[in-house]
């Protein structure tokens, strides 16, 4: 028997109430947490890629020891639903056995790396974000806050600049530029030397006074504070870049495929794990790699035209003990509604996990109605408030 897990979450929430629990920390596999259908346990593949036997692996253990959902988070995690106490230390076994587990919660909660999804082999980027989350879990490593991450973006453009990451590194003149999110500059170094130098901001960050009392802390803080970068992260401007949205469909890398609100069933994954390895985006879409065209499964989103791709919903109630109300049947009935180009987002709460960023429209679920929020978040000021939600679509009509 192992030791009992950790848990970033537990207890229920007071639905009496309209603000949402903020909590300092991510859920992990060691560290599952507690949700309205069993415990989520989120899996980080390193640098964001499974390999087919591990893809195989997870659709298997989601199955045999959750309730067979498994969703895509926006740090391209995936999350296991309906875990049980009782299958909890099989389902590490299993994680374990197919290389996915780290040495313990602490470990896990270190290894916060995004990548970019469309790199090529040769590239440098897939083997930079997997010697940055080998270092990150060295004892030489800076003990971060569990949300401080790092975004690798490594094309010839950045694709992952509304991606939430407290250090960057991109690719300039053929080096890597690492710099602190919110700064204008940063150090262009050796693609070498990129990894240590991402690790000594961390440690300036650190040092400069980032982590509060609690543990928590985030580089944009840290900034807003006026706390002065070193030196070497000022001598280089960070290159402007248009705004990056992902397209369903094929690219160089391979197939680019969505999902309703960016769950999936075990079955669906085991089903693509059958084409190939597979790379988790933070758009929660999945992109087949070396794929030449687009799989013909059920349950995939395959056309960049789909309405379900302009609604976002977090899982809402019941399967959330902080939501208010339901949100994925109201999100699939207002998909039609909205224009292309635009996002719905609905929200359980007012903590807007499935879209932090603002949205042309947000509802947000309160404990009489939902709340209208026009290009805002979910917490933000409404519009309108208490809707009853049989009168939404007329609403948005008339919002958009
Ligand atoms: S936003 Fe949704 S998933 Fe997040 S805490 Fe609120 S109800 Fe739960």
């Amino acid at each position: 028997m192992g030791q009992p897990p950790q848990f970033a979450g537990s207890g229920r929430a007071d639905l009496s109430k309209a603000a949402p629990i903020i909590q300092g920390w991510c859920p992990g596999a060691l560290r599952p947490m507690e949700s309205g259908d069993g415990w989520v346990v989120r899996v980080r593949p390193r640098a964001g890629r499974l390999l087919p036997e591990q893809a195989r692996g997870i659709a298997a253990l989601s199955t045999a020891h959750g309730n067979g959902l498994i969703d895509l988070s926006a740090r391209a995690n995936v999350q296991l639903r309906g875990v049980t106490m009782a299958s909890h230390t099989p389902l590490m076994d299993g994680l374990r056995a197919l290389g996915l587990l780290d040495d313990s919660a602490d470990a896990e909660s270190q290894r916060n790396v995004t990548l970019a999804p469309f790199w090529a082999q040769g590239d440098g980027a897939y083997d930079l974000a997997l010697d940055l989350s080998a270092a990150l879990t060295a004892p030489s490593a800076p003990r971060l806050p569990s949300k401080f991450g790092f975004v690798v973006d490594m094309g010839a453009t950045p694709i992952l600049r509304d991606i939430a990451g407290d250090i960057r590194i991109e690719r300039v003149d053929n080096r890597a530029l690492i710099y602190a999110t919110g700064t204008q500059t940063g150090a262009a170094v050796p693609l070498a030397d990129a990894v240590p130098t991402a690790l000594d901001l961390a440690h300036w960050f650190a040092d400069a006074g980032g982590i509060g009392a609690d543990g928590r802390g985030r580089m944009a803080q840290l900034l807003a504070q006026g706390a002065v970068l070193p030196a070497r992260f000022a001598a280089h401007a960070v290159p402007a870049a248009l705004p990056f949205t992902p397209r369903i469909g094929l690219h160089s890398a391979g197939a680019l495929v969505g999902f309703e609100f960016g769950q999936m069933q075990a079955d669906t994954l085991g089903a693509l794990a059958q084409l190939g390895p597979l790379r988790i985006t933070p758009w929660r879409m999945v992109l087949v790699e070396g794929a030449t065209q687009m799989p013909a499964l059920p349950h995939l989103i395959t056309n960049a035209d789909d309405p379900m791709l302009r609604v976002i919903a977090c899982t809402g109630a019941p399967a959330c003990t902080q939501a208010h109300q339901p949100t994925r049947d109201l999100a699939r009935a207002l998909a039609p509604h909205i224009p292309q180009g635009q996002i719905c987002h609905v929200s359980g709460c007012a903590k807007g996990c499935a879209h932090p960023t603002p949205a042309a429209l947000t509802l947000t679920a309160t404990p009489r109605g939902f709340d209208l929020v026009q290009n805002g978040r979910a917490g933000d000021t409404a519009q309108r408030a208490d809707l009853n939600p049989t009168h939404i679509p007329q609403a948005i009509v008339h919002a958009l």
